[in-house]
């Protein structure tokens, strides 16, 4: 049995930048167990091949359950490699906005206030280098003026204050070389400090409780013993399985599945939030350069007469076709695609065991367009017009030859809202099923300082705290939890 100081399961986003921080003094061990290979391939690191990991021998590749009003044909990719989500995805790079945080402060999120999370958010800013996407680009530079015909001024990441406009996105990136949190803050692989362990391959079954205590982990090769604490940095997805595994959950359904429960949380594994997007496809007018990703340009805008943002759109020099191609959608080989996004969403799903046995895959149920307001729904519609205005502005009119989908003749908001439910992708950003709040709120699952209710040693640092969503591309907060959380447990 191997014995250190600290457990950290996951080296994701999160996992990988605590691990870095916590190890740096010297002065405790602490093993980074993590499900996947190392990162070193080239086909992790350059980020012009993100989508080729999409459903490859690296990714874990979730299915969703059937969906009452959402596609269930959805696949959520989570990655099974170091640097978890952050070495496959598409590199687009925010740090958390301020309101997020004062919205995450009102749900109970004591100390997570931008004034306090600042230091952690410069820290991740100071280790991830950014650069700006497609700086030359003569399509990004017709969609932005485009963008400010329609009413959305032209704002620069760099300085902005979540009002509505759109910009060249940053990206955490160096040349074509992603710059994941395991790049940022771990790599050169063979020169980590002495009391940092990385163990890889070594997928946790389970988490190994002793008298209301956490003292390891257990992995095909054995117990990881921990003297002080474990910290499950294993994504939205399977920090929930794994405490449900665990016997950490709602104590029904644990019983369902033949689990004796340890301690009854029924916020384990509920509140699952998404980013769900829709799309409307174009095809190009003339040659498309391609870009480094192919997604250069964000678009905010205040569907809701509410001040701040609530609708996102991502502008992607290319056609997605995931999801309508299969519908009898035309395509095209070049093109230019819109995907609203609903950037705060209400509907809300679960992650729940099938079996006790943790080789079975969890069910999965992000309930999309279920929220009772029908909120979803009608953000996203906003968003597929919102979409065909700009698409109409000049200078990027010029760069379309014609709507791909769902298709000019169709305007009806109800069959709009039929076409982009049908055809939804996800951005990709799973949150909220370990949710960050107080104590004395049955829906919470870790205090803010992110120990898990009623068992001692033992807290949860990754997407799943997130109070609710953030309006922007999560990854950086992702950071910056692992930062926070390493703060709080040299505290
Ligand atoms: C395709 C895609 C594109 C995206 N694009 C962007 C983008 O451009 N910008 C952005 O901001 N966000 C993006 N995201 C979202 C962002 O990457 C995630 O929100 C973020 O990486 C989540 O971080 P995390 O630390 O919560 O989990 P992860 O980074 O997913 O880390 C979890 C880690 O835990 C490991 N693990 C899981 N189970 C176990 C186990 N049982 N034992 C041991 N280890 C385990 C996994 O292998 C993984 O390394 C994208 C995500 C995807 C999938």
């Amino acid at each position: 049995m191997r014995s250190f100081d600290v457990v950290i399961v996951g080296g994701g986003s999160a996992g990988a930048a605590l691990a870095a921080r916590l190890a740096a003094p010297g002065d405790r061990s602490v093993a980074l167990v993590e499900a996947g290979p190392a990162d070193t391939e080239e086909r992790v690191l350059d980020v012009r091949r993100w989508w080729d990991l999409i459903g490859s021998d690296l990714d874990l590749d979730y299915g969703i359950e059937p969906q009452a009003r959402g596609n269930a044909a959805i696949r959520h990719s989570r990655a099974r490699v170091l640097g978890g989500c952050s070495s496959h995805n598409s590199c687009i790079a925010f740090p958390t906005p301020g309101p997020d945080l004062e919205r995450w402060v009102e749900q109970g999120a004591t100390g997570w206030d931008p004034a306090t999370l600042r230091p952690a958010i410069d820290r991740v800013l100071g280790t991830v280098p950014l650069q700006l996407a497609a700086p030359d680009s003569p399509l990004i530079d017709a969609v932005l003026e485009a963008c400010a015909a329609a009413g959305l001024p032209t704002v620069d990441f760099a300085t902005w204050d979540l009002t509505p406009g759109a910009g060249r996105f940053r990206l955490n990136v160096q040349g074509t070389t992603r710059q994941s949190s395991s790049v940022a803050y771990l790599h050169p692989l063979d020169e980590l400090p002495e009391n940092l362990e990385l163990l890889l391959e070594a997928p946790v079954s389970e988490i190994v409780l002793g008298q209301g205590r956490a003292v390891g982990v257990r992995t095909a090769g054995g117990v990881v013993r921990a003297e002080q604490e474990v910290v499950l940095c294993a994504g939205a997805i399977d920090s929930p399985r794994l405490l449900q595994l665990s016997g950490v959950g709602p104590a029904e359904h644990l019983r369902s599945v033949g689990i004796e429960p340890v301690v009854d949380l029924p916020g384990v594994g509920a509140h699952l939030l998404d980013h769900p997007e829709g799309v409307v496809n174009y095809a190009a007018s003339r040659p498309i350069e391609p870009t480094l990703q192919s997604w250069d340009v964000g678009v905010f805008a205040d569907s809701s007469g509410t001040g701040g943002p609530d609708l996102m759109l991502h502008v992607g020099s290319e056609v997605f076709d995931l999801h309508t191609a299969g519908h009898g959608y035309p395509t095209a080989d070049s093109g230019v695609a819109f995907t609203p996004n609903v950037a705060h969403a209400r509907s809300e799903g679960t992650v729940r065991l099938r079996s006790a046995d943790p080789g079975v895959k969890p069910s999965i149920d992000f309930a999309y367009f279920t929220d009772p307001d029908g909120y979803d729904e009608r953000v996203m519609v906003d968003g597929v017009e919102l979409a065909r205005e700009i698409a109409a502005q000049a200078p990027l009119a010029d760069w379309l030859d014609r709507e791909l989908s769902p298709g000019a003749g169709v305007t009806a908001r109800q069959e709009l809202s039929e076409y982009v439910r049908r055809t939804a992708n996800t951005v990709y950003h799973p949150a909220g099923t370990c949710r960050m709040g107080r104590p004395d709120d049955r829906r919470t699952v870790v205090d803010p300082q992110l120990r898990v209710l009623g068992i001692e040693g033992l807290r949860v640092a990754d997407a799943s705290v997130f109070p609710s969503m953030t309006t922007v591309n999560p990854n950086l907060t992702c950071m910056a939890i692992g930062e926070r959380a390493a703060e709080l447990l040299r505290a």
